[in-house]
């Protein structure tokens, strides 16, 4: 997939869509309903900005014109009327998940661009792939794709009730599903079992994938399980973790909210008990 420096203007008669960032957050067209800024709404605000890109071309066999794009505004960039920011964890909740993905996908490339510049072998300054969606080395060769990071999340159930967590990181009273990255040699599995032993202290089993979800904080990609418990009984570790406890589906605490694979889980979770979410 061609990516960086294709002229966005070149003939094109489909409508462009814009993934403006001011700071870390999303531009947005709040008029009547909120939407995503398009071919005709970019004008009054193109010419501020300091970096853009290609987030997708379409199908290259067919010679599709790209119409998807990132760009970034600097941050005191005043917005014209009608248009406001949200967060990209707002996303979703406000656009959809769909939106809510190419956002991470945009926002993931647009920091990547920014910050991978230099050849990591050799030092050299960095050019965009025209053919695949990486950069490379003219002098040394190398090769470079952004960085995914995959992170495992884990909704353990004992005796119908489930396990959630409040980590140090969360806003007050917020819990919820253990998370953790995977490790360098870890599969998955491994990788659930060493979080849930290291943050509350527990051995699981029964490890099923659920699902998973783009996580842009920063490139991550969340892979989402459930497993039962298989023994120990519940110990947080009190640095990343300083509280734990098991819930049953009508004594839910505060979740986190919006469409994040984290709060599908304990919806599934809910859900199997019979409790609308
Ligand atoms: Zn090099």
């Amino acid at each position: 997939m061609t990516f960086l420096f294709i002229n966005e203007s070149r003939g094109s008669t489909v409508e462009q869509i814009w993934y403006i960032f001011k700071g870390n957050e999303l531009v947005v067209c709040h008029s009547s309903a909120a939407k995503l800024p398009t071919t005709s709404d970019i004008e009054i605000i193109s010419d501020k900005y300091v970096n853009k890109g290609v987030i997708s071309i379409g199908d290259r066999d067919k010679s599709e014109t790209p119409n998807e794009f990132w760009a970034e505004i600097p941050s005191d960039v005043v917005l014209p009327s009608g248009m406001i920011t949200v967060g990209l964890r707002e996303v979703g909740s406000l656009l959809g998940e769909q939106i809510f993905y190419r956002a991470a996908r945009a926002y993931q490339l647009m920091n990547w661009s920014e910050r991978y510049v230099f050849c990591m072998s050799c030092g050299d300054r960095l050019e965009p792939s025209l053919v695949d969606n990486c950069k490379t080395c003219p002098t040394c060769g190398s090769v470079f794709y952004p960085p995914v990071s995959p992170a495992v999340i884990v909704a353990v159930e004992r005796e119908g009730k489930i396990l959630l967590a409040r980590n140090a990181s969360f806003p007050p009273k917020r819990y919820s599903v253990i998370a953790g990255f995977v490790e360098p040699g870890e599969s998955f599995e491994d990788a659930v079992r060493r979080e849930v032993r290291e943050e509350v202290s527990i051995e699981v089993k029964d490890i099923k994938y659920f699902g998973s979800q783009p996580w842009p904080f920063p490139h991550s990609i969340m892979v989402g399980f459930t497993a039962k418990w298989a023994s120990g009984e519940l110990e947080p570790d009190g640095r990343e973790i300083l509280d734990a406890g098991w819930f049953s589906p009508n004594e839910m605490p505060d979740l986190p909210p919006g469409v994040s694979i984290a709060r599908k889980l304990i919806d599934n979770f809910r859900h199997s008990r019979s409790v609308e979410p």
